[in-house]
């Protein structure tokens, strides 16, 4: 993942992808990020209000929808959006969508994850002057934070008034305890339930747990009662739909509550209705991959359970003077053929692949961590699906530099399972040098006959004598010519924009259909 060019959202973002084929605009030169942050730190008045905060009413937000004087109203607080226009990455028309509005919903669905507060605080123009609330609004707001600080009746989580209100909650939870235990049981109502759909964090005496139904995810937060110790253990009696979420006391007391509500617990809300939730990771390891790519090892904290599907992303955060900087990351493994034996399903570490680019906001940073430094690392994201791999015969994969990280955990998936045919990985780089794990790589292709790669280098030394240039029609129907065996074929692709937007067109037109495409970047 690049940060050569700050984007909002990054790349391969799943708000990216989903929101609908949306484009990212080429910023004018000085309209970075960075030059967003230092703009913002100049002590210009970027609202015209000279710092004064003022309460805005429907009606005067409405008429600030021009582009030269564009007000937003983001969780009911109103931004002068104008100064912020050229430097929004999906461009100037995407913001103005919502101008002179509510721009909440237009936030949620694409940019989630971006701390919006912290990148546009100095365009504070001050609250809305409050208006009645809809029915769904008060629904809304009673499952969220705003419940007292209320504890739980001892062993249920369904009797407490405050959670009497979420009504529309699917899931349920009660507990239970022994001299030295605590045990906390979801109840999902769901038949089958894949362990990458649990989150858990436990730390500082505050447990969160989040499980994942396709769109939507139940919270379960509350601040324990009493002390506990620091690891938790994690079982699903898929049968029943039942998730237990074992802790043990410090003391031997009897608790006669579980905990305090925080925020969001109890609720049932659409995952982009929700921030993502980031924990403190320490850097274990860090090895050299290339000149400028680096393999570095996260330790999860001990109460945290999760785990990384393929093709799933997580996000490195980072506070740059001031600003929330947020980037997605692939996370990959150890290395590129990790026996099934050792590739446990839940993860304790995380790691990822980091190409450092010296202009860059974050890989800098992330470059100089030392082992036993932490940067926070957000819950796994992403829309690729396992399903999209069932009955899969052939992968073909088509990476270009870094976008090779999701194609990593794809490998290893295919070539363990029997009845997989054939694994074609096209590297796309610009030079030799710039090859990532090309040693694993050749030793897996004469190791396993299924597996074949072939690079291709955009700016080679004259001496190469690989294919050259960049993604074309005539290199994409040259690697299908000659294709005769029956198999049920899933196209991946990874890399820059425009090469993953020309690489789908290219197969689209040599006969592939949308199902048989995964891009992972939009
Ligand atoms: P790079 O600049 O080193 O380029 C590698 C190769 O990509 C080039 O040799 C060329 O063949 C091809 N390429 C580059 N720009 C192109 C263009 N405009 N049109 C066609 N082909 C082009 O690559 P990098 O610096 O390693 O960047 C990798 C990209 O992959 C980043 O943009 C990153 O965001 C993206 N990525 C996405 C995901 C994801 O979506 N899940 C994961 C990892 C990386």
């Amino acid at each position: 993942m690049s940060d050569a060019t700050p984007q909002f959202p990054a790349p391969r973002s799943q708000q990216r992808v989903s929101a609908g084929g949306r484009k990212k605009v080429q910023l004018k030169p000085g309209r970075s990020l960075m030059d967003w942050i230092r703009l913002t730190k100049s002590g210009k008045d970027m609202t015209g209000l000279h710092g004064r905060l003022i309460a805005v009413t429907e009606e005067e937000l409405a008429k600030h929808n021009k582009k030269t004087d564009c007000w937003m109203c983001i969780r009911g607080m109103v931004y002068n959006v104008t100064p912020y226009l050229e430097y929004h990455p999906g461009g100037e028309e995407e913001l103005m969508r919502g101008a002179g509005g509510d721009g909440t919903e237009l936030f949620d669905q694409i940019h989630s994850w971006v701390n919006y507060e912290s990148m546009l605080k100095e365009c504070l123009v001050g609250r809305i002057a409050s208006r009645p609330k809809t029915v769904s609004e008060a629904i809304e707001n009673q499952s969220g934070l705003k419940a007292p600080k209320q504890k739980l009746l001892n062993g249920t989580g369904n009797l407490d008034g405050f959670e009497k209100q979420s009504k529309n909650v699917p899931l349920r939870h009660e507990w239970f305890q022994t001299e030295d235990t605590i045990t906390v049981v979801i109840y999902t109502k769901q038949k089958v339930i894949n362990l990458d759909s649990i989150i858990v964090d436990l730390e500082s005496g505050v447990l969160r747990t989040e499980v994942r139904q396709q769109e939507y995810s139940y919270i379960l937060h509350l601040e324990l009662c009493h002390e506990v110790q620091e690891a938790i253990s994690v079982h699903c009696s898929s049968k029943v739909g039942k998730i237990e979420l074992n802790l043990k006391k410090r003391n031997s007391i009897i608790w006669n509550d579980l905990g305090y509500p925080q925020e969001l617990h109890n609720s049932y809300k659409r995952k982009t209705d929700r921030g993502l939730f980031y924990r403190k990771c320490t850097l274990l390891s860090k090895t050299d991959v290339s000149h400028d790519t680096r393999l570095l090892c996260f330790q999860l904290p001990p109460g945290c359970y999760l785990t990384i599907s393929i093709g799933q992303h997580v996000y490195l955060k980072s506070n740059i003077q001031g600003v929330e900087v947020v980037r997605p990351y692939t996370p990959v493994l150890p290395t590129l053929y990790v026996d099934p034996k050792d590739n446990d399903l839940t993860c304790t570490n995380i790691y990822l692949m980091v190409k450092i680019y010296p202009d860059g906001l974050l890989t800098p940073l992330i470059d100089r961590l030392q082992i036993g430094d932490c940067i926070s690392v957000s819950s796994p994201e992403g829309n690729f699906k396992h399903s999209q791999l069932e009955g899969i015969t052939e992968l073909i994969l088509l990476a270009a530099g870094t976008g090779f990280t999701p194609m990593i955990k794809l490998i290893n998936f295919a070539l363990k399972i029997p009845s997989f045919r054939k694994l074609q990985l096209l590297f796309f780089n610009k030079t030799e040098e710039d090859i990532l794990w090309r040693d694993q790589l050749d030793q897996l292709a004469l190791k396993d006959k299924r597996f074949t790669v072939e690079y291709i280098l955009s700016e080679p030394h004259p001496e190469w004598r690989g294919k050259r240039g960049k993604i074309e029609m005539s290199l994409c129907s040259e690697f299908l010519t000659g294709r005769t065996e029956e198999l049920k074929t899933l196209l991946c692709i990874c890399g820059p924009t425009s090469f993953t937007e020309q690489a789908v067109g290219f197969f689209k037109r040599l006969g592939f259909n949308s199902e048989e495409i995964h891009a992972f970047s939009g």
